[in-house]
């Protein structure tokens, strides 16, 4: 046995001893994404508190293992030959609530479910969140991507953010320090850099009382033109970022990729910004489309495209 097996033997007992059965290795990431695709995590483990998602991370940082956080995977795109390193799993979802004057604000854990938080926000009378009625993802993958949708987005929301910070600690952060802006933030920056991102642990966000009937009614409103514009299926959401003056959608459907396909994958006829799995479909196919689109659109048009989506894991470019 030489010592890199030796060393990697005793981290993987090291994670088993701590972690138990939520530990596993080569977990297929297909389950956990909502695009249905993406090969194996070299090692993989199910966090359910933001202390034992700060651990995880530290552990792999201690011990010299690339680590990844996995939300609800509905803004990545993983590689058919997966991540290498811990993929950790994020189910942190404790919350409360405490009112301070005007406002009420909710300290959430990282893995909670953000369009189950809004129902629930909504259902007490609280109103801020209900643009993000029919997001899909966490808390934490909605914190890093300033997710939005009907003039709105989590910077709206957000008073402050707990981070975890490899090889410093745990700093809480103002809204002002989150370097905001459109679907970005401090930390989207931070992909695709060598350097071991920060960890969101939780987050404090405030709501404003309004009547639960007024509440509903919006966002009714917001479900109602989320299912006449957007198509069901399995994707990773808006492919490409709205370039400034444009929409990504129009620009893909003027470009005539309305159907286009690749393998068992097709750029949706509802809305072009969707690149939908029909069953089998891989990164690969995913990534043929993307290819296609930001190509054709640039030709057309002029326009260079911004993914929104992240593309993460092992991938082989010629
Ligand atoms: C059908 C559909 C509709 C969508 N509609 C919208 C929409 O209207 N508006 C919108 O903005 N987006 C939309 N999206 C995209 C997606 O839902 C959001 O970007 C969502 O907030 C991503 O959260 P997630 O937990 O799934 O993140 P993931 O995809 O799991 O992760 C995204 C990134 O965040 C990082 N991350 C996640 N959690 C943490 C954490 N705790 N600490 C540090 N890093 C973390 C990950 O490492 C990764 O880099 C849609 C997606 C789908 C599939």
């Amino acid at each position: 046995m030489n010592l890199q097996t030796s060393l990697m033997d005793a981290i993987l007992t090291h994670f088993q001893d701590t972690f138990g059965q939520q530990f596993q290795v080569n977990a297929p990431l297909s389950r956990y994404t909502t695009a249905r695709i993406g090969g194996p995590a070299e090692m993989f483990v199910t966090v359910t508190t933001a202390q034992e998602l700060q651990q995880a991370a530290e552990m792999a940082y201690n011990s010299r293992i690339p680590y990844f956080i996995l939300g609800g995977g509905s803004n990545v795109l993983v590689a058919d030959a997966g991540i290498a390193g811990l993929v950790i799993f994020n189910r942190a979802r404790q919350m409360r609530f405490r009112h301070t004057g005007a406002h009420v604000v909710c300290t959430v854990e990282s893995g909670m479910n953000l369009s189950s938080l809004a129902r629930q926000c909504i259902a007490k009378g609280l109103g801020g969140l209900e643009w993000a009625i029919s997001v899909p993802g966490t808390v934490g993958g909605a914190v890093v991507g300033n997710s939005g949708a009907h003039g709105s987005d989590m910077a709206s929301n957000v008073r402050t953010v707990t981070l975890w910070k490899p090889g410093v600690g745990i700093r809480t952060y103002s809204r002002e320090e989150m370097g905001y802006g459109y679907r970005t933030s401090v930390l989207k920056q931070e992909q695709g850099t060598d350097r071991s991102r920060r960890v969101v642990l939780a987050v404090e966000l405030e709501l404003k009382p309004e009547p639960v009937d007024v509440l509903t009614a919006r966002a009714d409103g917001f479900v109602a033109y989320r299912k006449e514009t957007q198509p069901g299926g399995a994707s990773c959401g808006s492919m490409f970022k709205n370039p400034e003056h444009f929409y990504a959608g129009y620009l893909i459907d003027a470009a005539g990729l309305k159907g286009y396909r690749r393998g068992d994958a097709h750029i949706s006829e509802k809305h072009a910004n969707f690149f939908i799995n029909d069953g089998e479909a891989t990164a690969e196919d995913v990534r043929g489309l993307i290819a296609e689109a930001w190509n054709v659109v640039r030709e057309k048009f002029g326009v260079e495209m911004e993914l929104e989506v992240e593309l993460v894991g092992n991938w082989q470019f010629e």
